[in-house]
Formats: structure tokens, C-alpha cells, sequence
């Protein structure tokens, strides 16, 4: 049924970069011999996904949408895709994004950017703008993407679908190619909260082969989702409904507060005063990572090489030249000029200082209420073209998201309405590995 829809729509929405049908109805007829000899299903029984193209798969093409590694077949499976595997799941191919995440359109990837489903003209949000595009179109039952200053929640926001962003440490990142290593996270996009839940419950976990993974006890999401938000404590950031939020999608979100109020849960404006210096210090921060991280692609170990080359030297510079597209060679000139000797203090050490009374803002608010909520982006899709051409702008989309990013706590993107037309979400932001709560009130709100 997804291929058939997929040869319906694909080519209009262009959602995936690979698709692997061959694969798909193998992992399927695997799973009808497990139900024929009555073997135990696993928690996604027979569930179609695809998979953003910056997770490793083995043996299938995993390009990050860059023409570097338009060649790439990985050798292992990143630890999600054995767990979505465990959980009986079938892969249906790998999801078009930014090239290496950068962005926040679809508009960088290197093959063709994919489109919003709702309307043909417009983006559908980046980087993981395929996953998102894919749920929406129905070209996937869900999708697991990547978000390190929004690319789950913003694409989810402009796609209409359900896009959730785990506490840092939640999911494993072995085997998602590391973009900004402190911010870089795992999550699904779904059709509802429910499945949402579902797919986050098999994703989770401490995996030794992260580094980074929190060994920290994975709750039953599904339990969590009560319908119940009676006397639940909301915060309403007043950075995020002033100056730079369209007064449509601020309106559609206000609604949305009303509905959860209706059911028995209250909310005050508070203050996270340091919300104007978070795309500032992210965009540095995630920069220095980025270029320190995109070091590996040298020729030699990865992807593409130059041909012919004269030496060792021209060998780096021209795969590098000629295998990274103009975003990610700005990401890195930025990141290596915010690292090098001389400037790592005033920049560096500072976006890192400034990080923390982020987070700091985040705790103050977090002793009084138990979700903080507020639009997931300032506006709806863009028109496809109309902010490539200025990165500021493009920048300055992801002002809702960051700052969650920089605290490392988990938000979700549930659909809340239309302005002109176009799918408006809302963000419910919680406490760090407090999934639980931001599931159930995204769950009593859709
Ligand atoms: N748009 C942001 C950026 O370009 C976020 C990307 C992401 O979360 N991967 O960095």
C-alpha cells in the first residue's frame, strides 16, 4: 500500500532520495512467515517507515542528501534501525533532508528539494523536510528523522504532521552521521501522538556505543497518555508570540491554549529572557561542531574522491571542493574561524557561556510549570526560493526552536490549525526525559 502511494505522489512531493522496494517487500514476507509460525509480534508489527538519509542502513545507500556521498553504502545498521528492526518494522527507503542537516527548507539538498504536501509552491520545512513531507503525503506510516536546532518540529509545523524532539541522550545517535554532536537528536514523525508514543518507546535506551546515551530508565510512554491535564501548570513564553511571529500562527496557537484550558489545565505569560541570543550562539556553537565533525570527509574513508589528483594535498582540497555544497562550506569556514587560536574565547567560549543561561532559563521556568508551550515557528511554508538566497533569514526561522535545542530538553510539534491555508503547530516543551509529560498533553490536545 506505501509503494503504491508512493507511486502515486512521489514524484510530485520527491520525499525520498532511495527507495528500495526489493528490500521492503522482503522485510515483509519475513514478517508473514513470523505470523504463519506463530512467533511473538514485535511492538511495530508489519509498519512501513522510511528513514532520513543521514541514519546508517546497511547495505543501503545513505547519501545526507550530499553529493560527497552520492556513493555511500554503509556497512552496519545505526543502532535505531536494528531497534525499528527488533520491533518488526519494514524500511521503505531514505528520506531527502538539507545536505548534512544544514537548513531549514529542503532547499540544500543536492539532489532536489522535497515539497510541502499541502501546497506544491511551498517547502516542507528542513532538514528532515522528507520525513515530514512523507507522513503527511501518506508515503510512510512514519518517518524517523533528526533535529539539532529544529529539524524534526519545524518540518512537523509546516507539514501538519506530529514531530517529536527526545531530551538529549534519550536515542541513540550511533549511526546518525554527526552534524553538531551536543545537540544532534533522534525522533519520529508520525500521523498522531499516539503512534508517536509507540515509536519512541522502541527507539529508546542507553547504547553503550554512544557515548553520550543517558543510562537512564525508559518509561511507558503509552501509559502516559491519559487525557488528563487537570491542573496541569503551563508556561507561555512572551518571546514567543512577540515581534517576528506572524499574528495568524500566533492566534491559531492561542486557540490551542484555550482547548487545553477547557480541559482543566491553566497557563501565564513568563520570561525566558535570553531567547534573542539563542540563534547567535547556536549557529556558532553548532558551526565549531560541524566543522571539526566534517573533518572525516578527506577522499580516503568516505564517499567521493577527486580524481587524478596531484598530491595528497590537492586529493583533500578538491573532494572537498567539489563534494560539499555552499552551505556546509559555510557552516564550516564559520566554525573553523569561531575555533581557531586567537578567536576561541570571544566566540567559542562565549556562545558556550551563553548556552548555559539558556538552560538556566529553562530551570527557572521549569520550578513553577509543568510544560511551557508557544508556536514551533514565527510563520507557515515559505514559497520554495523565496529565502535562499539570504542564510540570515533563513537563520532566524529556527528562533523557536533553538533555544529547546541549547537546553537539551524535549519538545513536540503537534498540528494545531491553519493560517492562510497551511498547517500552523504547536510546541509543548518538557523537563528533561519528561516525555511522558509533554506526550500525554500533545495527546489530550489533538
Ligand atoms: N535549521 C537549523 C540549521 O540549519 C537546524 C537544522 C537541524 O536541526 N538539523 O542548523
Amino acid at each position: 500500500a506505501s509503494y503504491a502511494r508512493i507511486g502515486k505522489v512521489e514524484e510530485q512531493v520527491r520525499a525520498y532520495l532511495t527507495l528500495d522496494e526489493e528490500g521492503a517487500q522482503a522485510a515483509a514476507r519475513r514478517l508473514d512467515d513470523k505470523l504463519a509460525a506463530g512467533e511473538e509480534r514485535g511492538l511495530l508489527f508489519g509498519l512501513p517507515a522510511g528513514i532520513k538519509d543521514n541514519i546508517v542502513t546497511e547495505g543501503l545507500r545513505t547519501t545526507c542528501a550530499s553529493q560527497f556521498l552520492k556513493n555511500f553504502d554503509p556497512v552496519y545498521d545505526a543502532t535505531v534501525v536494528k531497534k525499528l528492526k527488533a520491533a518488526d518494522t519494514i524500511t521503505l527507503g531514505k528520506l531527502n533532508m538539507d545536505e548534512f542537516a544544514m537548513g531549514g527548507s529542503n532547499e540544500n539538498s543536492s539532489f532536489y528539494p522535497a515539497r510541502n504536501p499541502w501546497n506544491l509552491d511551498h517547502v516542507p520545512g528542513g532538514s528532515s523536510g522528507g520525513s515530514a513531507a512523507a507522513v503527511a503525503a501518506g508515503e510512510a506510516y512514519f518517518t524517523l528523522g533528526s533535529d539539532t536546532g529544529g529539524s524534526i518540529r519545524q518540518p512537523a509545523s509546516y507539514c501538519g504532521v506530529v514531530g517529536l524532539k527526545p531530551t538529549y541522550g534519550r536515542v541513540s545517535r550511533f549511526g546518525l552521521v554527526a552534524f553538531a554532536s551536543s545537540l544532534d537528536q533522534i525522533g519520529p514523525l508520525t500521523k498522531n501522538v499516539e503512534d508517536s508514543a509507540y515509536v519512541l518507546q522502541a527507539i529508546s535506551g542507553y547504547d553503550a556505543m554512544d557515548s553520550t546515551s543517558a543510562n537512564v530508565e525508559v518509561p511507558d510512554f503509552l501509559s502516559a497518555l491519559t487525557g488528563d491535564v487537570k491542573g496541569l501548570r503551563i508556561a507561555v513564553p512572551k518571546e514567543y508570540i512577540g515581534e517576528g511571529v506572524d499574528a495568524s500562527v500566533k492566534e491559531t496557537v492561542m486557540a490551542g491554549l484555550k482547548v487545553l484550558e477547557s480541559l482543566g489545565a491553566t497557563w501565564e505569560e513568563v520570561s525566558l529572557p535570553h531567547t534573542e541570543y539563542a540563534v547567535a550562539s547556536y549557529y556558532l556553537l553548532a558551526s565549531s561542531e560541524a566543522s571539526s565533525n566534517l573533518a572525516r570527509f578527506d577522499g580516503v574513508r568516505y564517499g567521493v574522491r577527486a580524481e587524478n589528483p596531484d598530491n595528497l594535498l590537492d586529493m583533500y582540497h578538491r573532494s572537498r571542493s567539489e563534494g560539499f555544497g555552499s552551505e556546509v562550506k559555510r557552516r564550516i569556514m564559520l566554525g573553523t574561524y569561531a575555533l581557531s587560536s586567537g578567536y576561541y574565547d570571544a566566540y567559542y567560549l562565549k556562545a558556550q557561556k551563553v548556552r548555559t543561561l539558556i538552560k538556566n532559563d529553562f530551570d527557572e521556568v521549569f520550578k513553577n510549570y509543568d510544560v511551557i508551550i508557544g508556536p514551533t515557528a514565527p510563520t507557515t511554508a515559505f514559497k520554495l526560493g523565496s529565502q535562499v538566497d539570504n542564510p540570515l533569514t533563513m537563520y532566524l526561522n529556527d528562533i523557536l526552536t533553538i533555544p529547546v535545542s541549547l537546553a537539551g530538553v524535549p519538545a513536540i510539534s503537534v498540528p494545531c490549525g491553519f493560517a492562510d491555508g497551511l498547517p500552523v503547530g504547536m510546541q509543548i516543551i518538557g523537563k528533561a526525559f519528561d516525555e511522558s509529560t509533554v506526550l500525554r498533553v500533545a495527546h489530550a490536545f489533538e
